[in-house]
C-alpha cells in the first residue's frame, strides 16, 4: 500500500516535472519567436549586403552563438563582383566564405540535404570556421539553390550541449529555406541594379537597352519585311509635379505610370525608360493603324484615375505620344542611321501633340 508520504513524494514529482514541461513549452516558445523574428529581419534586408550582416552578426547576436559563418559556392565571382560594385568586397564581411567549390570544405557537404547537427572537429570544421577552434558542438545549415546545394549557415557554440545529432532541427530547417529564398532574392536584384540595362527607379528597361534592342529589331524587321512602330510618351507639365510636391512624388508618378503602360503592352513589344519623363515603346510586326490604337489605350491607362502621391495627395497625369513607323528596305545597310531618324520623328509627332494641346497623339507626317 502506498503511504501518504509516498502519495506527496510522487505529486511533488508529477508537479516538478510538469514545472519542467512548463519551462520547456516556455523556452521552446520563446526560440520560436526568436527565430520568427530573425526571418522577419531576413526577408526585409533590401540588399545582399543588409542580408549578409543579418545571417551573419545578425544570427550570432540574437542566437546568442559563438561564432556564425556563412559559406557561399560561387564559382563564376558574380556574387563576389556584385559585392565590390556595390562598395563593400567579400572580403569586409566577418564570417563570410566565398569559395569555387564545396567539395573538400567539410565532410558534411557530401549529403547536406538537412541541418546537420554535431560535435565540432577541428579536422571536419576547420575550413568552416576558419577564425575558431574552441567550438564544441556546430550546425551547417544548408542553403540551396533551385534543390543545388550552394552553401550554408554555420553556427557554432562552445557549449557541447547546444547541437547534438537528438535536437529537433524543423526551427533550423526553416531558416535555411528562408535564408536560400533571400539569398536568391537579393542576388538576382543586385544583378539587375548592376546590368547596365535597368533603369533603377522603375525597374524598365533603360536607354542603352532600348538602342540595342531598336538595332535588332530594324534587323529582324529588314529580314521579314516587317513593320516597326514606335511611340514616344512624354509626361505633361511634368514639372509642375515636382514644382508641387516635390520630386519624391514626381518619382512615385513615374513608377506608377511604368506599370499603368506595361499593362498595355504586349510581352513581344519593347518597352524603356528613355530619358526622364519620357518613355518608348518599340512594336514589332505592328502597321500604323495598330500602333495608333495601342497609342491610344496607353493615353487612356496614362490618364484614367488621378496619382496617389506619397503625401497622400491625389494628381490627375496625362501623357502625349507621338508615333512614327517604319519598313527597312532590304538592302538597307546603315540600320543605325533609320533607328535615330525613327526615334526623331517620333520625337517631332510628339513636339506637335504637345503643341496641339498635350493629353494626346501625333502621327509622323513624314
Ligand atoms: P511638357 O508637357 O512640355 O512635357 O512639360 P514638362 O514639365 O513635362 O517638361 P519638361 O521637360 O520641362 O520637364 C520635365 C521634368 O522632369 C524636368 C525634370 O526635373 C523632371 N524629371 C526628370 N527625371 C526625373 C525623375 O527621375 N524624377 C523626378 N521626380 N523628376 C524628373
Ligand atoms: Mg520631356
Ligand atoms: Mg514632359
Amino acid at each position: 500500500m502506498e503511504t501518504a508520504d509516498d502519495l506527496v513524494t510522487r505529486l511533488v514529482a508529477a508537479e516538478r516535472e510538469l514545472e519542467e514541461l512548463k519551462a520547456e513549452v516556455a523556452r521552446n516558445d520563446a526560440k520560436m519567436h526568436r527565430t520568427q523574428q530573425r526571418e522577419l529581419r531576413l526577408l526585409h534586408a533590401d540588399d545582399l549586403q543588409t542580408l549578409i550582416h543579418e545571417l551573419t552578426d545578425g544570427l550570432s547576436s540574437s542566437h546568442n552563438l559563438d561564432h556564425v559563418s556563412v559559406v557561399l559556392c560561387d564559382p563564376d565571382h558574380d556574387v563576389r563582383h556584385l559585392l565590390l560594385a556595390a562598395g563593400t568586397p567579400a572580403e569586409g564581411f566577418d564570417g563570410l566564405l566565398m569559395v569555387e567549390s564545396l567539395t573538400g570544405l567539410a565532410p558534411q557537404y557530401v549529403a547536406l540535404r538537412q541541418p546537420w547537427l554535431g560535435a565540432f572537429a577541428a579536422c571536419d570544421h576547420q575550413l568552416i570556421f576558419p577564425q575558431s577552434t574552441d567550438l564544441a558542438s556546430v550546425a551547417i545549415i544548408p542553403l540551396t539553390h533551385r534543390r543545388e546545394l550552394i552553401g550554408s549557415i554555420n553556427l557554432g557554440s562552445r557549449d557541447a550541449k547546444r547541437y547534438t545529432r537528438a535536437h529537433a532541427t524543423d526551427f533550423l530547417a526553416h531558416l535555411g529555406v528562408i535564408a536560400s529564398y533571400c539569398v536568391d532574392n537579393t542576388v538576382n536584384r543586385a544583378r539587375l541594379l548592376r546590368s547596365g540595362f535597368t533603369d533603377v527607379l522603375t525597374g524598365w528597361h533603360n536607354r542603352r537597352y532600348l538602342q540595342v534592342r531598336l538595332h535588332e529589331e530594324l534587323a529582324r524587321a529588314r529580314r521579314d519585311r516587317h513593320h516597326l512602330v514606335c511611340l514616344m510618351l512624354d509626361v505633361d507639365h511634368f514639372k509642375k509635379v515636382n514644382d508641387s510636391f516635390g520630386h519624391a512624388a514626381g518619382d512615385a508618378v513615374l513608377q506608377e505610370l511604368a506599370n499603368r503602360i506595361d499593362a498595355q503592352v504586349r510581352a513581344s513589344d519593347v518597352a524603356a525608360r528613355y530619358g526622364g519623363e519620357e518613355f518608348i515603346v518599340l512594336l514589332p510586326d505592328t502597321d500604323i493603324s495598330s500602333g495608333v490604337r495601342l497609342a491610344e489605350r496607353i493615353r487612356e491607362a496614362v490618364a484614367a484615375v488621378p496619382y496617389e502621391l506619397p503625401g497622400g495627395e491625389q494628381q490627375a497625369i496625362t501623357a502625349s505620344i507621338g508615333i512614327a513607323g517604319v519598313t527597312p528596305d532590304a538592302d538597307a545597310d546603315d540600320l543605325k542611321t533609320i533607328g535615330e531618324s525613327l526615334i526623331a520623328r517620333a520625337d517631332v509627332a510628339l513636339y506637335r501633340a504637345k503643341s496641339d494641346g498635350r493629353d494626346r497623339l501625333a502621327m509622323d507626317e513624314g
